[in-house]
């Protein structure tokens, strides 16, 4: 069994300032499989302070955009040299598919460091522009010190959607891991001092959320970028309204999938079930409401199960799995509560409901459709994060719309159709951030996060730079020439 006994603060391994400790639990065996330290408001306080001694003393901030780039690009690199130990250890941590972890969790985090390593030289950081009373020097300043909060299901994925676009800008950082996924972060540490990320500029502390709330409410922080739940976002926002801390948060979804009548269900279906079934289904952007028109349900509900039940559940680190375990025993509890509930409410199962039979150990739950699902149900409106969704009939396009907008969320979305117009149509009257038609897709260069309860603000693309960068105006005296930058 791995142990660990520091946290990387400083650019280097410092024992942990307490005794306590958090055991990593394999979802698949249920056996400990590391123990590592549980963070201590003084951890967080030595972290805080480093990450504030390298902003406002050291070189980082000063740094030109592209010398930044050169370490994101390395660190990019440190990770992709270290691609399947990453795919290994985040799916013996959190369950996820080993094929999955591959391209979900890395690849894809090294992906949001190329993007923002090739931004950070594009960016226009500054501009001149002609006012009133002479020239006015814009500039775009880093906000200064990130609490960054990440939650266990796409550990390394979501800890690069705030350092990638952090580092661009010239902020530094604290990342508080999840208890569930620490190991990961282990590992990474061992990125950033290869990369030559300076001491101070990245600092990791593995904590629960008491100890995440010391960090959201640190006088040392500016700025907060938050993954997780709904109601921890909610916690979060209003502990950094009282204190006017900026703030970017990416929380749940209950995406909804519109089949069209003129879909072509071969293609559709494993598209959409691929983004639905995502990561065990613990994904912010599974599309979890399919709904389907009522001339072609029986068809739908009968693609849908099919395939469901074709898929190879079992130990998350074999090749060949398509759906892992849950990754803890009281998410399966939370999971198999919410089907329970569904069969109160009148929903039926199609397939799936139970835990698979030749599993003796793991927190699996089935593959599980559900049909005559009421649009209002808990079923309907809540996210269950397990691989369950809900098939609810519609009656034309323009109810399909409502019932899609009928969540609280807004994160994603999907329709389905071989007119690429009507399916423009539907994805411009779907009050969600991320939509796609034909497939499923969040693209680096575009805006991620959710309209409604889904978040506030968005990652990626340029608009992810700009949550890290504070705007200045410099008013010039007339006739003044900014060496350096274009003037408007
Ligand atoms: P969670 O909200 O319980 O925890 C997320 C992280 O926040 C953890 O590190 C946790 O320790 C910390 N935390 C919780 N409460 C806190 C508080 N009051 N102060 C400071 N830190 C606190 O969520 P989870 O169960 O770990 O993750 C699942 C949730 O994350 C789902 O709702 C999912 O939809 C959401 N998610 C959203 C996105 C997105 O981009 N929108 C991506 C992935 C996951």
């Amino acid at each position: 069994m791995e142990t660990r006994e520091h946290f990387y603060i400083d650019g280097g391994f410092v024992p942990a300032a307490g005794t306590g400790t958090i055991d990593v639990v394999s979802p698949h065996t249920e056996q400990i499989i590391a123990r590592v330290p549980d963070g201590t408001t003084a951890d967080i306080d030595r972290a805080v302070a480093a990450a504030r001694k390298a902003f406002d003393d050291g070189e980082w901030a000063r740094t030109t955009p592209a010398e930044r780039a050169v370490k994101i690009n390395a660190l990019s690199a440190a990770i992709a040299s270290r691609l399947d130990e990453f795919a290994k250890l985040i799916s013996s941590e959190n369950g996820s598919p080993y094929s999955w972890s591959i391209m979900g969790q890395v690849l894809s985090s090294q992906l949001v460091l190329d993007f923002y390593g090739g931004l950070a030289e594009t960016y226009p950081f500054e501009d001149v522009r002609t006012g009133f009373m002479g020239p006015v020097w814009v500039r775009k300043e880093p906000v200064g010190v990130v609490a960054a909060i990440i939650p266990w299901n796409v550990p390394l994925f979501t800890a690069m959607l705030k350092i990638a676009p952090a580092l661009a800008a010239g902020c530094t950082v604290v990342l508080k891991p999840a208890p569930e996924t620490p190991l990961n972060s282990y590992l990474l540490a061992d990125c950033l001092t290869e990369a030559g990320i300076p001491p101070g500029v990245v600092n990791i502390v593995t904590a629960g959320r008491e100890v995440g709330e010391h960090l959201v409410t640190h006088p040392g922080i500016d700025k907060i970028a938050f993954t997780g739940s709904t109601a921890a976002g909610k916690k979060i926002g209003a502990l950094a309204g009282e204190r006017l801390r900026r703030l970017t948060l990416e929380l749940g979804g209950k995406s909804a999938a519109i089949v069209l009548d003129d879909a072509d269900l071969a293609t559709a279906v494993p598209a959409l079930l691929g983004s639905s079934f995502m990561n065990n289904g613990q994904a912010c952007v599974a599309q979890t409401r399919i709904l389907a028109s009522r001339d072609r349900y029986t068809e739908v509900v009968d693609a849908l199960s099919e395939f469901a039940a074709s898929q190879i559940v079992g130990d998350p680190l074999d090749p060949a799995t398509q759906i892992g375990p849950l990754v803890a025993e009281r998410q399966r509890d939370r999971v198999e509560g919410y089907i329970a509930t569904a069969q109160k409410e009148g929903a039926k199962i199609a397939t799936g409901g139970g835990r698979p039979g030749d599993l003796k150990t793991g927190w699996y739950v089935e593959p599980t459709v559900f049909i005559d699902v009421d649009p209002d149900s808990t079923l309907a409106q809540e996210e269950v994060f397990g691989p369950v969704v809900a098939v609810i009939p519609y009656d034309s396009p323009d109810e399909a719309v409502k019932i899609a907008n009928n969540s609280e969320y807004g994160l994603s979305g999907t329709v389905f159709t071989s007119d690429v117009a009507a399916g423009m149509d539907i994805a411009k009257r779907v009050r969600t951030g991320t939509y796609t038609i034909n497939g499923f897709s969040m693209e680096f260069c575009a805006p991620f996060g959710g309209y409604k309860n889904s978040g506030i603000g968005r990652e990626l693309g340029p608009e992810g730079l700009t949550a890290y960068l504070e705007s200045k105006s410099i008013c010039l005296p007339a006739g003044t020439e900014v060496p350096g930058v274009l003037t408007a």
